[in-house]
């Protein structure tokens, strides 16, 4: 990589910092530590913290990360870090888009838009540089001091698995020391030394294709959508996509011909003269400057398993996704959140520890869907073979005339993952004709959130924080008694369980009152129905008429799957 002017971001540095030692030891031994402070690291420990689990995050820099990586964040992933309370600052700095344009050679062959609708509170994805992301999400780590202990420039030497728990061994640059800890959840990315000491390989296909990776700087009144051009005038035989970034930064990325030196490619010199013809060829005129230069090759790899024993891997550690389609950091967030309460229940003695191989099996599966798409959009984009090329070239062709092809050359962009086969999904009930399955993350919508005597515009996801939800539907906020007393028994024994009544007719005491009528044909609710959630948002069982024997067994296999 090259780098030739400064981003519009400065980065803060921190200093290393040595804890309470002897002999070399860390006095304390620790719940859980979690190696690794990219976003998959913090949004863990910013997971475990909201269940006030104390939390150590191992981070071998100085500063959150450098250069150019992941930029678009999606809708999913916003609803989680809603959840983490770091909304506000993705809001504030991201820029929001909702579709793009492809391009074949002089034409345009694609105007797609991802789903959205009026029940959305969030856009279906913002561009935010992973800088940015890290920063904000550390801004909000560093609001709970007392849960979340950084220790910067501590790099991970050693680990060690032991019966009840993991021996760490940091380097620093005042010094190494060992410290323990019950739990370690491994975030340390694609070179993961975790992995490594495990033994662990990662298992799939490595794409030989190499893209080049250009940020400029330049002021441009161009909406913010992703741009697609397959072939195209300024770069004939290549693919080049477009993305534009907060603080007048441009990402570009376009695919190295075949026999192309990597190395020579990303030098500016011969990056300036691309960059200017694709700029000539899309009309924009105005002054730019480049910022950065680096090299992309995709994979498609995955671990088998994401736990073994005391160790969990997480994000890029576990799993390698192309970012055609965007699953790289969205995927390993979407990991955080699936572990960061199972990890949190297991260390409260609140579940047992077989919840957590749910979270491997969970993650596996959703790892698999993310990379038969990831496969699909690399073989598009940079097609692997000359079949592949002649395909690629038939359907754009194709859609140039005929508008029912166009579904063939969609990107599909990441979207929610459903569990459909987590051993956690209670039976379904038959009765239900619509609404979220078991597995299915939680459908929003807008609601009158009602609190006492005050009415608030909001949505069904504001409501719903970082703990099990029942959500119960009624016509003007009655429960039955059975289910109250559930949920206060739940509590008194410190389990996180909480009651939505949603209501059909009008406002009650804490309540979400359905004013446009759109939650219940969306649950496929009728007054009395009950959908338990995890505290992922995934629902975990839902009953037509509030069946509380089965809801209770429901949460309890849950907490203790066989
Ligand atoms: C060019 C490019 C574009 C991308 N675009 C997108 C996109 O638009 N959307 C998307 O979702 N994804 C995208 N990705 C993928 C995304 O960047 C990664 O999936 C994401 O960074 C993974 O996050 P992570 O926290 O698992 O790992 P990382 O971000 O790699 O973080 C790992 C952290 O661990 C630290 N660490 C490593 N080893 C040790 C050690 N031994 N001790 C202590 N600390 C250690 C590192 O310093 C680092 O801070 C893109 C990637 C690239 C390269």
């Amino acid at each position: 990589m090259v780098q030739t002017a400064p981003y519009p971001f400065e980065a803060r540095r921190y200093p290393a910092r040595l804890p309470a030692l002897q002999g070399g030891r860390e006095t304390r031994r620790h719940p859980v530590v979690v190696v690794g402070g990219g976003p998959v690291g913090w949004c863990t420990a910013l997971g475990l913290a909201n269940f006030g689990v104390p939390v150590v995050l191992l981070e071998a820099d100085d500063s959150v990360c450098f250069g150019s990586r992941a930029i678009c964040i999606s809708r999913r992933s916003l609803q989680i870090i809603q959840r983490l309370g770091a909304l506000p600052g993705f809001l504030a700095t991201g820029l929001p888009w909702e579709g793009g344009r492809s391009f074949w050679r002089h034409q345009e062959v694609l105007h797609f838009l991802m789903p959205h609708d009026d029940n959305q509170k969030l856009p279906p994805m913002v561009n935010l540089a992973q800088y940015s992301i890290e920063q904000i999400l550390l801004d909000r780590a560093e609001e709970q001091p007392g849960l979340i202990d950084v220790r910067w420039q501590t790099r991970l030497t050693q680990l060690t698995p032991q019966a009840d728990g993991v021996e760490l061994q940091v380097d620093t640059p005042q010094g190494a020391y060992t410290l323990q800890a019950d739990w370690v959840v491994a975030c340390d990315g694609g070179r993961s030394l975790v992995r490594e000491s495990l033994g662990l390989k990662l298992q799939g296909t490595s794409y030989e294709g190499r893209y080049v990776i250009v940020d400029i700087l330049m002021d441009s009144a161009r909406p913010t959508e992703r741009l697609a051009y397959f072939d195209p005038p300024c770069n004939p035989g290549s693919t080049v996509l477009v993305h534009k970034q907060p603080g007048n930064v441009w990402r570009i990325d376009y695919q190295l011909r075949e026999g192309e030196d990597p190395d020579a490619a990303i030098q500016p010199e011969h990056v300036a003269p691309r960059v200017q013809s694709l700029l000539d060829m899309m009309g924009e005129t105005a002054p730019w400057k480049m910022i950065w230069t680096g090299l992309y090759k995709a994979n498609a790899l995955t671990l088998d398993r994401y736990r073994h024993g005391r160790v969990l891997l997480a994000g890029d550690a576990a799993h390698l996704v192309p970012i055609f389609g965007v699953r790289g950091a969205n995927s390993g967030i979407d990991d955080a959140d699936n572990l960061a309460w199972k990890l949190a229940l297991v260390v409260k003695a609140q579940a047992s520890e077989a919840l957590l191989d749910s979270y491997s099996s969970e993650r596996v599966a959703a790892a698999h869907e993310n990379l038969s798409y990831g496969t699909k959009s690399t073989e598009f984009m940079a097609p692997p073979s000359f079949a592949f090329e002649r395909m690629r070239e038939a359907a754009l062709s194709l859609a140039v005339r005929h508008p029912e092809v166009r579904s063939l050359i969609n990107p599909r962009q990441t979207s929610a993952i459903t569990y459909t086969q987590s051993p956690l999904n209670a039976p379904d009930d038959a009765r239900f004709s619509a609404g979220p399955v078991p597995g299915q993350v939680l459908a929003e919508v807008p609601v009158t959130a009602c609190e006492g005597d005050s009415r608030r515009e909001s949505f069904l996801s504001d409501l719903i924080g970082a703990h099990f939800t029942a959500l119960h539907f009624s016509a003007g906020g009655d429960v039955p008694a059975e289910l109250q007393a559930w949920v206060v028994a739940q509590a008194q024994q410190g389990l996180p369980l909480q009651l939505l009544r949603v209501t059909q007719k009008a406002c009650s005491a804490h309540a979400a009152w359905d004013h446009t009528g759109r939650a219940f044909p969306l649950y496929g609710a009728a007054p009395g129905t009950l959908v338990l959630l995890r505290p992922d948002g995934h629902v975990l069982g839902r009953w037509h008429q509030a069946d509380m024997p089965a809801a209770a067994r429901a949460l309890q296999a849950a907490l203790h799957p066989n």
